[in-house]
């Protein structure tokens, strides 16, 4: 049983998901005496992957895949699990490989679990748990398929460094023109230092913070913090913020370190998308609001007095 993990990168450099892959991975070739590989898709220099655990990797450079194709990808990542004969295949719960995943399983004609939250429970029967019911429930998935594809959430498996060097082999998939039905043309980054689907920290706005002119305080904090920013998503429909940063149940899904919703009530379309999160703070001036009910950390006051002093208290740290 062999094992390959789609690392995906982005202009030349690895997303942290790709480690929290190769990290996950090594687990399950160490509890099974085997080997992980790492298929990546114009990824630059690829030698940090063995850092964390990959022992070989198949580096794929092609213009043609500059820009995320979901069927093209998903072609690439097929071939290379046969070259390899993975019988894991393994790949993140980003908004791009969530789109991937379905199609490389159909194609290996694999069964496939998406949102897995932990390493196999077991691997003869091969199961996995699951976050289900936008994460307010977790199930157990069987897969009996003799090809697994996992598509595995984010920080559901920390980061652990390993001594191993990776040895990089170049990989040509053949990639059909049929595969660009739909195409991306350009990419057009959304606004923030820091993407959501990176960050260990976000900090996130709601109605409550009034209109577009008030959100200088939360890039303020975003930075202090290193952080994403994000946003309810009356926020983005408002146009306030770039619809990038809209996350909940119909959003991005959040699952980072520290999030800190600031006057947003919590809605549970909002916390759908959001509760992953390890620890959860909350801004509101209304102590009846719902998402203190679901917060770790909250501070009843108003945030145009709350956010200022503790941006101050951070800076003087
Ligand atoms: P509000 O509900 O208006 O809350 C504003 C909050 O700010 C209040 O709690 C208030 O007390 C507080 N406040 C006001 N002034 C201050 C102040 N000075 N200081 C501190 N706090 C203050 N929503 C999402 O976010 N993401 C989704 O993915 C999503 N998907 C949806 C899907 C469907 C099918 C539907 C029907 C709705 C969805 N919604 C989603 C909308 C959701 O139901 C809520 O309407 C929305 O989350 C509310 O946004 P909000 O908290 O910013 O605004």
């Amino acid at each position: 049983m062999s094992i390959l993990i789609y690392a995906e990168s982005a202009e030349g450099k690895f997303k942290k998901v790709a480690f929290e892959l190769a990290s996950y991975a090594k687990k399950i070739a160490e509890s099974t005496g085997t080997t992980v590989t790492a298929l990546t898709i114009n990824a630059g220099d690829v030698s940090e992957l063995g850092k964390y655990g990959v022992d070989k990797v198949l580096k794929v450079n092609n213009d043609k895949l500059a820009n995320f194709t979901a069927k093209a990808y998903a072609d690439a990542i097929k071939q290379a699990a046969e070259k390899e004969g993975a019988k894991i295949v393994i790949l993140s719960s980003t908004t791009d490989s969530l789109y991937t995943a379905p199609l490389v399983a159909v194609s290996l004609n694999a069964g496939y679990a998406s949102n897995v939250v932990a390493l196999p429970l077991s691997t003869s029967p091969f199961q996995v748990k699951r976050n289900a019911f936008s994460n307010k429930a977790f199930n157990i998935t069987q897969i009996d398929t003799d090809v697994k594809v996992l598509a595995i959430g984010k920080n559901s498996f920390g980061l652990v460094e390993s001594n191993g060097a990776a040895a990089a082999e170049d990989f040509a998939p053949s990639i059909s023109d049929a595969d660009f039905g739909v195409k991306v043309q350009s990419v057009e980054k959304g606004s923030g230092k820091v993407t959501i689907a990176d960050a260990d920290v976000v900090v996130s706005g709601g109605r409550g913070l009034k209109g577009p002119e008030n959100w200088g305080m939360i890039e303020e904090l975003a930075a202090v913090l290193g952080a994403a920013t994000a946003c309810s998503k009356p926020v983005s429909d408002l146009g306030w913020r770039p619809h990038s940063e809209h996350v909940g149940q119909t959003g991005k899904p959040v699952a980072t370190n520290l999030y800190i919703a600031i006057g947003i009530s919590g809605a549970i379309q909002h916390i759908a998308g959001v509760n992953s999160s390890k620890v959860k703070v909350a801004i509101n001036s209304d102590p009846e609001a719902p998402f203190f009910k679901v917060a770790d950390y909250g501070v009843v006051g108003d945030a145009f007095q709350v956010v200022p002093a503790l941006i101050e208290k951070l800076k003087a740290f």
